[in-house]
């Protein structure tokens, strides 16, 4: 047998995982709804888990440790008795544990606790994060995390008057994590030696500042949801760019459309990190996906008739198609990976195209105002009221 490495294979600031965590799901889900669920919606390919999930008659075989056979593997038990009422442990509930409808049909969202997540920082850090960009001298930098966290004040607003109980993960344009990149040098050091032998200190410097605006923030978020929120559903806002022809010219681009992403489309070499390993099965088994699908589904449909933006689409290689919606994505995110609940992640608008622009240098106004022959809601209303209705229609016809 091979001696074992040095280091196990882990995402980005992740660590080893606990596969005790998977115990409490033993004989919880039957074979076939495994493997439906892993082809269907988690494995970009169905070979991409061979070698890492084997599937045997009466349980699958996860591999501990990828990169070490030595580790041996974690035996998962397939559920046999189908009769048996099985408890599926998770902190969110799902439509059906909710009361039935609210006695007041005006708060349909009675009793439900939604997390809103304003993607990126913002303020002075989204230039670093690069999320910013700037046309014209007497213009408003657009920058991602100052329109995110917007337009969750709008939803926010939203919700609770609908009866929702509402949280966001952060408030300000500062980061959550306390961490900063200076704190992380020597963990992207470590992280970039285990892949390649000696990095520069520019690469080192960079990897940092990922690991700070990116992995260590979302993680933060991240245990602030599962540990102390626990809410029923997450609500990812994003803003989209299309990629830059040339990112130190920003000129506007043509594109400017709306997809939803939910959970899934592991490529091999994710599946390989034990620790994401353990938590798609984690997702695949509290069966998150049903519900994340649901909601982005009807979501998608009134967002689109809101906000009259074409679909986008994916090639296959990191964004896989799980239903017949041209709006639906699966991929895998830190963020839709991470949040162990339904999440669904939004990515309406192009912020360099023309009138997008426009329409976020217009900024807060009420009423409508006219933009290229269409009267239109200041963008962050519309977002809003967008995902609103959406929300809304799901559990009208789930309560
Ligand atoms: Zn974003």
């Amino acid at each position: 047998m091979p001696p074992a490495p040095a280091f196990a294979k882990l995402a980005q600031l992740g660590h080893v995982p606990d596969w005790r965590q998977l115990d409490p799901y033993q004989r919880t889900i039957t074979r076939q709804e495994f493997v439906r669920l892993l082809d269907h919606c988690y494995a970009r390919k169905p070979d991409d888990y061979a070698g890492l999930i084997d599937l045997w008659p009466d349980r699958a075989r996860i591999r501990r440790q990828s990169n070490h056979p030595g580790a041996g593997f974690y035996d998962f038990y397939f559920l046999t008795d189908r009769r048996k009422p099985v408890a599926i442990p998770r902190y969110w509930k799902t439509p059906w544990e909710f009361s039935a409808q609210p006695a007041n049909t005006h708060r349909v969202l009675e009793g439900i606790h939604i997390v809103i997540d304003p993607g990126h920082i913002g303020g002075a850090w989204a230039d670093a994060e690069q999320r910013y960009y700037k046309i014209g001298a007497d213009t408003i930098p657009v920058q991602e995390g100052d329109l995110t966290l917007q337009t969750a004040r709008f939803l926010e607003r939203n919700l609770t008057a609908l009866g929702a109980k509402v949280s966001l993960t952060r408030t300000t344009l500062e980061p959550v994590t306390d961490l900063r990149p200076a704190d992380l040098i020597d963990e992207a050091r470590t992280y970039l030696m285990q892949r390649n032998s000696l990095p520069s200190d520019a690469l080192v410097k960079r990897t940092a500042e990922r690991f700070f605006y990116v992995s260590s923030e979302l993680r933060t978020r991240a245990d602030l949801v599962n540990d102390r929120l626990k809410p029923d559903l997450v609500l990812c806002l994003h803003y989209n760019a299309s990629p830059w022809r040339n990112p130190y010219r920003p000129a506007f681009r043509p594109e400017n459309h709306l997809h939803l992403i939910v959970n899934g489309c592991y490529s091999r070499s994710e599946i390989e990190e034990d620790d994401t390993r353990l938590e798609m099965l984690l997702r695949l088994v509290q069966r998150t996906y049903y519900y994340e699908l649901a909601l982005a589904d009807e979501i998608a449909k009134t967002m689109a008739h809101e906000t009259r933006l074409p679909s986008m689409g994916y090639d296959g290689s990191n964004g896989k198609s799980v239903n017949d919606n041209p709006y639906v994505w699966a991929r895998n995110l830190l963020a839709n990976r991470k949040f162990l609940c339904p999440v669904v992640f939004f990515e309406p608008y192009c912020m360099n195209h023309r009138e997008v622009h426009a329409r976020v240098q217009a900024g807060a106004y009420r009423g409508l105002r006219e933009f290229n022959g269409v009267y239109k809601k200041n963008i962050f209303q519309e977002y809003a009221d967008s995902v609103t209705a959406g929300v809304v229609r799901y559990f009208r016809s789930v309560r």
